[in-house]
């Protein structure tokens, strides 16, 4: 991705990084924030051949003279790039690059390091960090690349600036996930819930959201044609799938994507959550105003507020499908 592609992608972020390239005042840390598919890393790497580049236009840097294609191939001495092993970026980690650092420090010139997934940095990485920050050899430029902040030591928030990504557009996001092995079915829905969420059931339960968006099918048709089901199904399947409250609140939001579904086919908007149930979708909005439709998503709505506020979760959602299934 070029400079130009992604200032279409993100805007805000990199106009506000051109201005300060151009004014020369770079802050000394940044911290990039903002979902898998944004950018981020391609934004730190786009940044620092920008700073090293001998043929840029303006601040965007040519992407082929030998500083920007070695930072591309991850062997230019001067900018370092850390990413977690395993679960963490371990204080070993850090220290290794700032004795790379020192010891190719001898010609004094900008140092950059890009630390991916800056938030699983132990405790002793990030003091480490944070020394380093506060004493570098040489100038030094650090770009904390994060999907969530409020893990990272507010030490270090405090001495970087922060620069939120816009979220990727669904599609994109949805690509992502088909390509780390989900079906279809189970990316449409993924991309739709924050990266926190859609990262934990992804990789710990993989068929979790399936058999939940299986659930939650079942449980529509039921509403429709089979109501004297639905309370049974809720029991014996819906509340041993959505254990706890969290799951509960997954389990809500998959009943509202099917909801804004229908909005969305009548509107005639693609790019649905239940793309393989187009068809019945369709079915469904011709038998519905929008109206009603919107009437249903503000039921469930008030049902994820009433589940935030300790309402038990059996009678919340015996209530919930009471009412849908009541229609207007
Ligand atoms: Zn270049």
């Amino acid at each position: 991705m070029n400079w130009e592609e992604l200032k279409n992608d993100q805007p805000t972020v990199m106009t506000m990084l051109e201005r300060s390239m151009e004014k020369e005042r770079l802050a000394h840390a940044y911290i990039f924030e903002g979902m898998r598919g944004a950018g981020k890393k391609a934004a730190a790497v786009l940044l620092a051949k920008s700073l090293f580049c001998q043929q840029k236009t303006n601040v965007a840097p040519c992407g082929n003279c030998t500083q920007c294609r070695r930072i591309e191939h991850s062997n230019h001495p001067d900018v370092m790039v850390v990413e977690p092993e395993g679960a963490s970026i371990k204080k070993a980690q850090v220290e290794s690059l700032q004795k790379e650092f020192t010891y190719k420090g001898m010609e004094a010139g900008l140092k950059v390091y890009i630390v991916n997934e800056a938030d699983k940095m132990t405790a002793s990485a990030a003091n480490s960090l944070l020394k380093f920050l506060e004493e570098p050899e040489s100038p030094t430029l650090a770009l904390l690349l994060t999907e969530n902040t409020h893990f990272m030591l507010d030490t270090i928030i405090s001495r970087a600036q922060k620069i939120t990504f816009a979220p990727p557009p669904l599609k994109k996001r949805e690509t992502i996930f088909k390509e780390t092995g989900f079906s279809e079915a189970a990316a449409s829905l993924l991309a739709r819930f924050p990266d926190n969420i859609a990262e934990e059931y992804a990789e710990e339960k993989k068929d979790w959201i399936v058999h939940g968006r299986n659930l939650v099918i079942q449980l529509i048709d039921e509403v429709q044609h089979r109501p004297q089901q639905m309370l049974l199904t809720l029991q014996e399947k819906w509340l041993a799938h959505f254990t706890d409250r969290k799951e509960q609140d997954i389990g809500l939001d998959l009943l509202l994507f099917w909801y804004r579904d229908l909005l969305a086919v009548k509107h005639e908007k693609d790019n649905l959550a239940y793309p393989d149930k187009a068809d019945k979708l369709k079915q469904d909005a011709l038998r519905m105003s929008e109206r009603e439709v919107a009437k249903q998503l503000q039921r469930i709505l008030e049902a994820k507020r009433r589940l935030r506020a300790n309402v038990n979760a059996q009678l919340l959602m015996e209530q919930l499908l009471l009412r849908l299934q009541e229609g207007s």
